[in-house]
């Protein structure tokens, strides 16, 4: 078979690793000019890998195919060096966690680091093109795909039995382009996930961040909402991050400039239902409206009891933001924000409170908007012999899972699942 693979990012990795050694003949088309510029997102800029039965994507992928990717990635580096650990292995933390009403979310990390990652790409590309059956085709930005008699023309000209869709979402343009004639082929749009950064001062959350890389726990408040932590920085910074239209508001740490507070986000995942179909739309107008009220491209930022009290803030208190403060103003989210999207982060706030004394504190810091949008959801069996895999698929958020989506759909082709 003739196998076009689009994107040379994580999924596509997954995917001819597993089917480099059957008799294919494999094109990548990548449209960054050569393996140094060639994207791979989260791989180039951190590369934490992740194991876990419970964050990710939305697919379920067996720990064992995840932990096997892990040690395929470290083994294509020189010394094979790597930081690991585990979130909730401390069996107390889980129990106190787990009876105030949260999940937490267990997951084992390997840190391979920047360093070394261009080393993986690199020697996972060379022994890519020592094959004779793998062609690799950088400078090659595809923009059409057509479905014609069994067969998958790219760019009106070349031919193939079967192409997989793997552009993460830097394709979404490509995406954008086959969903506009395809409708059929989403599955579902319905996600986005609304919120706020928190930040607090490092010795309320100190024994937290020492146990464990990651915080993350998941929450079902009482209006019925998830609510999930994401994106600890241990003595982080705050910044805004900007998008065409709107500004939210993100978090990260540096490796020698330390602060005094840690951030993270509170995300409230809003799930509507039909005739609803446009998360990013709603997502955007909220952001928007918080920008309209602290004008001049700026974002919200509330204390925690002015926040969960409707009031505007007017002064701050012991913790000192560590965001620019040319890029926010003192205001109240709550002119922006749903109530029940307040309601859910406020009812997680205070019940974290059991658990981590202070971070309910009046004098914390909320920032708004924090917003995540999800891909859509598409579906694999609406048009014959095009496949979608890894982020642009909307199944996966993560490097392995990524990855494993595209091990998965190697392996349903070479048993003629798809
Ligand atoms: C800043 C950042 C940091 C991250 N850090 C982590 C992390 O530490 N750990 C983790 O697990 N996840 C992380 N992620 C998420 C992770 O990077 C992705 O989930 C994962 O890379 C998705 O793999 P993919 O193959 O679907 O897409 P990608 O890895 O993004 O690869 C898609 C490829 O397709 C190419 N492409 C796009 N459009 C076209 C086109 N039209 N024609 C040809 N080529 C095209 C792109 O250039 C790219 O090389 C991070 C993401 C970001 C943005």
């Amino acid at each position: 078979m003739k196998i076009a693979i689009i994107g040379f990012g994580a999924a596509a990795i997954g995917f001819i690793e597993r089917i480099k050694d059957e008799d294919h003949e494999i094109h990548i088309f990548e449209k960054s000019k050569d393996i140094y510029s060639s994207s791979i997102s989260g791989i180039r800029a951190d590369g934490k890998l992740f194991v876990s039965a419970e964050m990710g994507g939305d697919l379920e992928v067996d720990v064992g195919l995840q932990k096997h990717l892990v040690d395929f990635y470290i083994n294509k580096t020189a010394d094979k060096k790597f930081e690991t650990g585990k979130s909730f292995s401390n069996r107390n933390y889980y129990k106190q966690f787990y009876e105030n009403g949260f999940q937490p979310v267990i997951s084992d990390f390997y840190h391979l680091g920047t360093d070394q990652l261009k080393e993986v790409l690199f020697n996972i590309y060379k022994d890519l093109e020592s094959r004779p059956n793998v062609h690799i085709h950088f400078s090659r930005n595809i923009s059409h795909i057509e479905p014609i008699a069994n067969k998958i023309i790219l760019d009106h000209n070349e031919q193939f039995d079967k192409v997989v869709v793997a552009v993460g979402r830097s394709g979404h343009n490509l995406v954008k382009g086959i969903i506009n004639k395809f409708p059929e082929l989403i599955k579902d749009n319905t996600k986005v996930d609304l919120g706020i950064r928190y930040e607090v001062p490092n010795h309320i959350v100190e024994d937290l961040n020492k146990e464990m890389y990651e915080f993350k726990v998941r929450y079902k408040c009482k209006t019925g909402y998830m609510v999930r932590t994401f994106c600890n920085n241990p003595s982080g910074y705050v910044v805004t991050e900007n998008y065409d239209d709107f500004v939210t508001v993100n978090g990260h740490s540096k490796l020698k400039e330390k602060s005094k507070n840690t951030n993270f986000a509170i995300l409230t995942t809003v799930q509507l239902t039909y005739p609803f179909n446009d998360p990013i739309g709603y997502g955007s107008y909220i952001a928007k409206l918080t920008n309209i009220l602290a004008a001049d491209n700026k974002v919200i930022l509330q204390t925690y009891n002015n926040f969960k009290n409707s009031k505007r803030t007017k002064n701050l208190y012991r913790v000192q933001p560590t965001l620019d403060s040319n890029k926010y103003i003192l205001g109240d989210i709550n002119l922006a924000f749903p109530r029940r999207i307040i309601e859910s982060i406020t009812d997680f706030i205070d019940n974290l409170e059991h658990v981590i004394p202070g971070i309910a504190n009046n004098d914390n810091l909320v920032y708004a908007p924090e917003i995540k949008f999800y891909s859509n959801r598409l579906c694999n069996n609406k048009i014959e012999n095009l496949i979608f895999a890894g982020d642009c698929s909307g199944e996966t958020r993560s490097i392995i899972y990524a990855t494993a989506h595209g091990w998965i759909m190697a392996e349903e082709i070479i048993n003629h699942k798809i």
